[in-house]
């Protein structure tokens, strides 16, 4: 088992019933250049670099989150960068997600528009039990924030989504975030 953070390729493996080891498909979604690649590696690789880029396509990243009650997590991301171009496969993108995560940038705006327009095509294609994650990213550019964080908290409640502000860059709330997602997926009954 591959359980170390990498690039993963997409198998049938499904040990989705063993309640301690939990797997969930985890999507991507938010205007380009909010910090999407730079959250998954931050979480994925520990590291911030603005310059390589998540494969998109046939293959996802995946990494495994060990929680407090010895339960593992095993995201399989992806990152939807360019679904905009590839909208005829978006149905593929939402098939099966348990989890979203929507990213806007906090000191622009237009990102934070975006992002409710993303909320709501997950809303129109998701599954209605996905747990959904409003993220505003880029919080160490706190002197030229332009959304605030009461408006975006209040966006998150009305939606039945939870918030949180993140930093890739210095790794500000990265762990919590999936960490977040994690304790919030439904555990399966042991049959
Ligand atoms: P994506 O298009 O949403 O995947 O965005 P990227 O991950 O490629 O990031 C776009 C740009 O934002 C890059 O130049 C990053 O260096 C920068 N960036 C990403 N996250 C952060 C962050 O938390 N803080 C700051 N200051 N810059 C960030």
């Amino acid at each position: 088992a591959n359980n170390a953070g990498g690039v993963g390729t997409i198998s049938n493996e499904n040990s989705g019933t063993d309640p301690k080891n939990l797997r969930v498909k985890l999507v991507l979604l938010g205007d380009s250049g909010v910090g999407k690649s730079c959250i998954v590696l931050r979480f994925v690789r520990g590291q911030f670099d603005p310059t390589s880029k998540v494969t998109v396509g046939a293959s996802f990243l995946s990494q495994t989150l060990a929680l407090e009650d010895s339960t593992t997590v095993k995201f399989e991301i992806w990152d939807t960068a360019g679904q905009e171009r590839y909208a005829a496969l978006a149905p593929l993108y939402y098939r099966g997600a348990g989890a979203a995560i929507v990213v806007y940038d906090i000191t622009s705006p237009e990102s934070f528009n975006k992002a409710q327009y993303w909320v709501k095509e997950l809303q129109k294609h998701g599954s209605p039990d996905m747990i959904m994650a409003l993220v505003g990213n880029k919080a160490d550019l706190h002197d030229n924030r332009s959304v605030s964080s009461q408006d975006a908290q209040e966006y998150a409640e009305r939606n039945t989504m939870f918030f949180i502000e993140t930093s890739a860059k210095t790794a500000d709330n990265i762990n919590q975030l999936f960490e977040e997602i994690a304790k919030r997926l439904p555990r399966p009954t042991p049959s």
